[in-house]
């Protein structure tokens, strides 16, 4: 360090700075600045991030800091940053000092990151060492959250400790001026993880390059399960439909779409139209599947995504995945997550064999451990701007912030699309999307992601929060494991849950006119709701409570589960409801339906035996899909409602040409709920059918019949409550269309409208929303 000059102060500062700052390459970059402002101090990993002393003369300092916040690496987040006067210590030099390993942990592990450029160039050139070689990394990019077991993030707590470094590696992990300096996954083909294939009998296959073998299989037709980031894709030939089908058959999922990776934004843009939006999106670091309008030439499989104008496209993020793209033959690959249906992703190598043995014809192993499942990501632009739908690989474990302070406490989620969040002071840490919580090995994924999230975070929680269906198997599991605990138990009410999430995304307290536009969630009458207009207030007296304003009208589900299955059966219960003469030769032809399960769905209706009533906004378009679309059966969740979406794609947004839904006025007062009758939307809707209107245009005006409908109750629930703003949450906001032509009516009457777009206004976020509402509840009653 050079001597200060006469009339320079010499300053030391103490920094404690908050968030991603571990594993980003953040102190190497530190020490970079404090060679270039000539400055002496320390800096080193702590268990809440990382300290830094720094001293020199008082304007180089600010420099320092200034520059620190400005020129932050490229996966670093500062959450926040304190600093403290403390006496110089006359020091010559900068350090990087050893982790400690104490203390609240408060740091985020990093999330994975995509293949940075610098690493992609050094792939695929000739010349340099790591040539062709699938898992370099440097410490702007690379795996971290899967590969780590706990934090400090230090490569003896991941799955590379069983790699010893060599000269060369080391050389660069310990040279502060090198990209690769404390990149805890570096690695080369002297040191680091193969890749190797292996037959579907557990054999290895021998070959010189199994990557080039992949492809060839690939383009041969064959099913590939190939070893990522998070867990294992099954791979296939997106172009090739009979590879696609056998895929579908082997894997027993017919309709839902299947990712397809591509190599690049030219090849994005061969298989669909993506707009800008669509296209920066992409190409974000956790690298996404994002939902795209598919090209009607794009030589893509019909059977990827059947019935559907968008594609769920996605680009390499693994140095594997490049290498495959490298060969000019691969156009586009089928990577989707290798489980059987609704089962975890796939991550150990002898599981996969084990698991996968029956679907796929080859698989792509390498020995490098996964700790952590973690699907991929999927986003969609809706209404102008990015929204997470799942949220996984690249997001996880960052924290989401809450809008007050929190107990530590646990927020179990919902049934469907499970993800928990843990939350602690002013942060919430939400899990990988788990999946559907219907079996023990769905709960084996939830106990097992759960006990490495509270490790990690060092999160004891003294409450648990749980959905209020007694049914689901998530809340059972939450009442025994509050009670091993002796903890306090919170249950909030799905919609409830919803709209606190939207709240506290938008760092609101309330209170708002919520529209919690759902599929099915249980309510506090006992009857399954889901097109709720609710009063919340999380700033309130009493913020575990909510008042609902109004509701879609109950209509029967004859069959009970059946009709989530089964879209016909809905329509023929909303119909009945509607006034419809439903064993009449119209309605019979329309659902294609036989007169006999006329006869018996209109006995379980009349006779309320398994005909539950529901106020649900899915299972409306369900039954608006049956009808339109004769979807009678799904699938998957939410296709009949995906596909009636869909077929409108191409008609203008256009809120005054809805059909009607009728408001049967409530009485505030008493608090009795305002009900939104659709029987007029069925009349003018049949009506329409019968006149032969245009099947896009008939999806185009429910649509705008549903966001006005809705958008009129907020303006009544305005007049009797005064509040202006409004919160959008629920399954059905992943519906873009219903989005825009909500936010458009909503805001053309004044209203400021607020949505999701780093939670998930389905189930993924309902956990989130669960904890805000406990710790507002705590807090009040505290
Ligand atoms: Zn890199
Ligand atoms: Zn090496
Ligand atoms: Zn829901």
């Amino acid at each position: 360090m050079s001597e200060p000059e006469r009339h320079e102060v010499l300053c030391r500062k103490a920094l404690t700075v908050r968030g991603v700052v571990q594993g980003v390459g953040f102190r190497p970059f530190v020490f970079r600045l404090a060679a270039e402002e000539k400055l002496a101090g320390f800096i080193g990993n702590d268990t809440g991030g990382v300290t830094i002393e720094i001293e020199g003369p008082a304007e180089r300092v600010e420099a320092f800091l200034r520059r620190l916040h400005a020129e932050a690496p490229p996966l670093a987040r500062i959450d926040s940053l304190l600093s403290q006067e403390i006496p110089p210590k006359q020091e010559e030099k900068f350090r990087i000092v050893a982790s400690e390993a104490h203390g609240q942990v408060s740091t985020g592990i990093p999330a994975d990151a995509a293949t940075c450029a610098d690493c992609l160039r050094e792939l695929l050139d000739s010349h340099d060492r790591r040539y062709r070689y699938p898992f370099l990394n440097c410490t702007n990019c690379g795996p971290r959250y899967t590969i780590t077991r706990r934090i400090p993030y230090d490569r003896p707590q991941t799955s590379m400790a069983c790699f010893k470094m060599c000269a060369a590696c080391q050389a660069e992990y310990d040279d502060p001026a090198n990209r690769r300096f404390h990149a805890q996954p570096n690695a080369c083909a002297v040191c680091g993880p193969r890749v190797w294939l292996v037959g579907a009998d557990g054999n290895e296959i021998p070959s010189v390059d199994p990557i080039a073998e992949t492809i060839n299989r690939l383009l041969a037709g064959e099913i590939i399960a190939i070893k990522g980031i998070g867990g294992f894709h099954l791979s296939v030939d997106a172009t090739n439909e009979t590879a696609v089908m056998r895929l579908r058959e082997r894997k027993r999922r017919y309709g839902k779409p299947l990712a397809v990776m591509v190599r690049d934004l030219d090849a994005a843009r061969a298989v669909c139209a993506p707009t800008p939006e669509d296209e920066s999106l992409l190409l974000t670091v956790p690298r996404p599947i994002v939902l795209a309008r598919r090209r009607e030439d794009s030589g893509i499989a019909a059977a990827v995504a059947p019935g559907i104008p968008w594609l769920g496209i996605f680009l390499p993020y693994a140095p594997l995945q490049h290498l495959l793209f490298a060969d000019s033959r691969v156009r586009a690959l089928v990577m989707t997550s290798a489980n059987l249906s609704e089962e975890p992703i796939c991550i150990d190598n002898e599981e996969a064999i084990q698991r996968l043995g029956e679907i796929a014809d080859a698989f792509l192993m390498h020995d490098r451990k996964i700790l952590q499942r973690c699907d991929d990501s999927v986003m969609a632009v809706v209404d102008g701007a990015p929204q997470l739908i799942r949220r996984a690989r690249g997001f996880v474990p960052l924290s989401v912030p809450l809008p007050i302070d929190s107990p530590p406490l646990l927020a179990v989620g919902g049934h469907l699309k499970n993800v928990f969040t843990l939350a602690r002071g002013r942060f919430a840490y939400q899990s990988q999307h788990l999946g559907d919580l219907e079996n023990l090995t769905g709960l084996d994924f939830f106990r097992e992601s759960l006990a490495h999230l509270m490790h990690t975070f060092e999160i004891e929680p003294e409450a648990v929060v749980h959905d209020l269906h007694p049914g689901y198997l998530s809340t059972s599991w939450a009442k025994e494991w509050a009670a091993e605990r002796n903890l306090p138990l919170v249950s909030v009410q799905h919609h409830h849950a919803h709209i606190a999430a939207c709240m506290a995304e938008n760092l609101l307290s309330g209170p708002v006119i919520g529209l919690s536009l759902d599929g099915t969630g249980y309510g506090t009458d006992g009857k399954i709701w889901g097109g709720e207009v609710l009063i919340v207030d999380l700033g309130g007296p009493d913020p575990g409570k909510f008042e609902r304003f109004a509701h879609l009208d109950y209509v029967p589900m004859p069959g009970g589960e059946a009709a989530i299955r089964e879209p016909w059966r809905m329509a023929f219960g909303a119909l009945h409801a509607a006034g419809f003469d439903v064993e009449s030769p119209e309605i019979l032809k329309l659902l294609n339906a036989k007169p006999r399960e006329a006869r018996i769905l209109k006995r379980m209706i009349e006779g309320e035996l398994n005909a539950p009533l529901t106020s649900s906004l899915g299972r409306l378009f369900d039954a608006a899909a049956a009808v339109v679309l004769g979807r009678g059966v799904v699938d998957y969740e939410a296709q009949a409602a995906i596909e009636l979406e869909g077929c409108a794609v191409d008609e203008p947004d256009d809120l005054g040409s809805g059909y009607t839904l009728q408001l049967l006025q409530g009485d505030w007062n008493t608090r009795k709920p305002t009900r939104i009758s659709a029987e007029p939307l069925w009349q003018e809707l049949l009506k329409d059918l019968r006149e032969g209107a245009d099947k896009a245009r008939i999806a185009s005006r429910f649509h705008a019949g549903v966001a006005a409908g809705f958008v009129n109750a907020a303006a009544n629930a305005r007049i009797e409550t005064g509040i202006h703003q409004i919160a959008m949450s629920g399954g059905c906001l992943h519906n873009r269309r219903l989005a825009r032509l909500l936010r458009a009516g909503l805001e053309e009457e004044g209203f400021q409208v607020f949505q999701h777009r780093n939670v998930s206004p389905g189930d993924g976020g309902l956990s989130y929303g669960q904890a805000v509402v406990a710790a507002a509840k705590l807090k009040a009653e505290s």
